[in-house]
């Protein structure tokens, strides 16, 4: 399937991680019954409800490396910087932009040949694990630090042993990472740009590593402050409009995927869909449907809103900016739609309903979602957004016509089953 990139966006280096074939989108037959039914049997509506055809892209199935995640599109474009002897200590590939890594990394990078990738994460962090595959893929060594004063899940696991023991911390060993447990909270970013001296684990291993004679490389959690982080999602968007067209789909209505829901974790994914649709738009403005919606689903309660919308805003205009957009004009704050009403009540933790949802996908759909991010997303776009009839009411104040009869949702899957195992409390 030929996936249409604009030029500048082309020449952006990437290292495929992913298989040649997009990752599959199939429906989700099932699910959009029960859902269409619920639905109409609520008659005292004034706005008639259109009939909401559900998909997923199963970017759980988009590559060969252990354990498919969203994480391995970010570190396509990631993967050059890493190969490039000099780029920790300089900028990015990309030198139009001028963004140091210094300023995404957390602590010293030495100059040279890079041997070690290090990266941070929950104890049952997905991101660590794909990091860890790409670096055996690379022939380098790998540090995963796990962070256990960070919540995660492991305070209300009923079996703490385990938590730390199953699920992807078994991978990553599996992978021959090194795992460091950390028992001490990290210092948020915020502050340690305010106070320089503020003891910072990840620094410390940095240095060792580098005292070791090692060159270590920093990629951050999730990898979205890397400043190439958002790009994987951008070019993702494109491939969702190439399958769009694809005739094994035959969507109705619009003939795309009107809505698109994903977890919003450390926001790059989220970000650049947001960027990537953007400049589809501009490309081909339509005069006929309205534009395409990504709404990302938070799943942490921890940070305020507005914290997620800075922050998505900044990764979506990070990415813009190199794939052709003008960053500040094209993208503003009314495209980061993000929802916090689902985050329950702690990241990695798994709420009654949240279980409740993952059971469910997994009775009705025989498609297995993960305990941190993908039912939490289920679970508002189910709840949230079509039960309560929010998708909509916001369907039929932007377009016209027959088109308002019918809307087709997208839910992204970002993978993160590997975690399964240690919430043992899914059955
Ligand atoms: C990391 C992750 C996310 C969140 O993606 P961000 O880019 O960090 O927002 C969602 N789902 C799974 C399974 C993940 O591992």
């Amino acid at each position: 399937m030929a996936i249409h990139l604009p030029k500048q966006f082309v020449q952006i280096p990437r290292v495929r991680l992913l298989y040649p074939d997009p990752s599959p989108i199939h429906p989700l037959p099932a699910l959009t019954t029960s859902l269409n039914s619920n639905s109409n049997s609520n008659t005292t509506e004034s706005t008639p409800r259109p009939h909401i055809s559900l998909y997923t892209k199963r970017e759980d199935h988009s590559s060969p490396l252990a354990c498919a995640g969203n994480k391995y599109r970010k570190l396509e474009y990631i993967i050059p910087d890493i190969l490039n002897p000099t780029a920790t200590t300089t900028t990015t590939s990309n030198n139009s932009n001028n963004i140091p890594f210094t300023s995404a990394a957390g602590g010293p990078t030495a100059p040279g040949k890079v041997t070690t990738l290090v990266t941070e994460g929950a104890v049952q962090s997905n991101h660590t694990i794909q990091v860890a595959s790409v670096a055996r893929k690379l022939g380098l060594e790998s540090v995963a630090i796990l962070h256990k004063g960070s919540g995660g899940g492991l305070a209300s696991a009923a079996d703490k042993d385990a938590f730390l023991r199953v699920g992807n911390v078994q991978i990553a060993k599996l992978l021959g990472t090194e795992v460091r447990m950390l028992e001490k909270k990290r210092p948020s970013q915020e502050q340690r740009e305010q106070q320089q001296q503020f003891f910072d684990p990840v620094a410390e291993v940095m240095e060792e590593l580098a005292a070791r004679g090692k060159v270590p490389y920093w990629i951050p959690s999730g990898a979205s402050l890397h400043p190439l982080g958002g790009l994987g999602y951008a070019r993702c968007a494109f491939e969702i409009a190439a399958q769009e067209q694809s005739e094994s789909h035959q969507l109705p209505g619009t003939g795309r995927f009107d809505y698109i829901f994903v977890a919003c974790g450390s926001g790059s994914t989220v970000g650049g869909l947001i960027a990537g649709f953007k400049l589809l738009e501009k490309q081909q403005p339509s005069n006929k449907f309205p534009p395409r919606k990504v709404i990302g689903i938070i799943n942490s309660p921890t940070k305020p809103l507005s914290w997620h919308q800075d922050r998505v805003l900044r990764f979506a205009r990070t990415a813009g900016r190199m794939i052709g957009l003008d960053p500040e004009n094209d993208i503003t704050m009314a495209d980061v739609i993000l929802d916090n009403r689902y985050a329950g009540t702690a990241y990695g933790v798994l709420d009654a309903q949240t279980k409740e949802t993952l059971e469910m996908v997994a009775r009705q759909e025989s498609v297995v979602l993960d305990p941190v991010y993908t039912a939490k997303v289920v679970r508002g776009m189910v709840e949230g957004w079509v039960r309560q009839g929010e998708l909509g009411r916001d369907w039929a104040s932007r377009v016209e016509g027959l088109y308002r009869h019918q809307a087709n949702v997208l839910f992204v899957h970002t993978g993160g089953q590997s975690a399964l195992g240690a919430y043992a409390v899914v059955e």
